[in-house]
C-alpha cells in the first residue's frame, strides 16, 4: 500500500499546527514547531498571499487526513461512508476516524503515535474480543474489547508510551494498564473528540 515516506515534522509546520505525530518527541521542545513555526522549503517565511475559500477547505482536508495518517482514497471513502450514515456528515466522518482500530490503540496508549500504533496493529500484536485484527482501519463498535497479545505484553514501545497517558483520558475508552486492554465503550460524541479542526470544511470541499 502506498504510504507517505517524508519527514512528518513537514507536515506540522505546513498545516502550521503540531499534528502530533512523532510521539514523545512532539511533546518536547525539540519539536521542529517551537522554533520554526511557518511552511517549510525556500518560499516558507515570504509566502503571504490571500488564501482562496478553496484553499481553506483543502488545507482542512490535508491536516484531519495528516492527523490520522489516512491516505487520499482511503478519506475519499471514508467520506463517502460518513455521507450515507445519519446526523451530520462532517461528524460522522470525525467518528469513524476515531473508530479505527490504530486511532484507538494511540487514545489507549499503547503506542506513542497513529503511526506506531498501525504497526503494532499490521504485527499482530493486538486483539479485539480475543482474536487478533491486524487490519489498522477495522472500524471497532460500542463493547468491543482492545487488548495487547500475551507474547506481546514486555513490548518496550507498549510500555513508555502507557508512561505518558493518564488514567482514563476519554469518556469513550476505559483503559487497564496492569492488562494491558481496554475497551471501546461507545462512539464518542463530537464535543469529546479533542480536534482543532473544522470538519465542515471538508464537507464543503466534497460538495463541491
Ligand atoms: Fe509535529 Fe511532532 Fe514533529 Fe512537532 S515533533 S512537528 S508536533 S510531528
Amino acid at each position: 500500500m502506498a504510504r507517505y515516506t517524508g519527514s512528518v515534522c513537514k507536515l506540522c509546520r505546513r498545516e502550521k499546527q503540531k499534528l502530533f505525530l512523532k510521539g514523545s518527541k512532539c511533546l518536547t521542545d525539540k519539536c521542529p514547531l517551537e522554533k520554526k513555526n511557518y511552511p517549510p522549503g525556500q518560499h516558507g517565511t515570504s509566502r503571504k498571499s490571500k488564501v482562496s475559500e478553496y484553499g481553506i477547505q483543502l488545507r482542512e482536508k490535508q491536516k484531519i487526513k495528516r492527523i490520522y495518517g489516512v491516505l487520499e482514497t482511503q478519506f475519499r471513502n471514508l467520506f463517502e461512508k460518513a455521507s450515507r450514515q445519519k446526523g451530520i456528515t462532517g461528524t460522522n466522518m470525525l467518528q469513524l476516524l476515531e473508530r479505527r482500530l490504530d486511532n484507538v490503540v494511540y487514545r489507549l496508549g499503547f503506542a506513542p503515535s497513529r503511526k506506531a500504533a498501525r504497526q503494532l496493529v499490521s504485527h499482530r500484536h493486538i486483539l479485539i474480543n480475543g482474536h487478533i485484527v491486524d487490519i489498522p482501519s477495522y472500524v471497532l463498535t460500542a463493547g468491543d474489547v482492545i487488548k495487547v497479545k500475551d507474547k506481546s505484553k514486555q513490548l518496550d514501545i507498549i510500555h513508555n508510551s502507557l508512561k505518558r497517558v493518564k488514567d482514563n483520558l476519554y469518556p469513550w475508552l476505559t483503559v487497564d494498564k496492569a492488562t494491558l486492554s481496554g475497551t471501546f465503550v461507545n462512539i464518542p460524541e463530537r464535543e469529546d473528540i479533542q480536534l482543532n479542526v473544522n470538519e465542515q470544511f471538508v464537507v464543503e470541499l466534497y460538495s463541491k
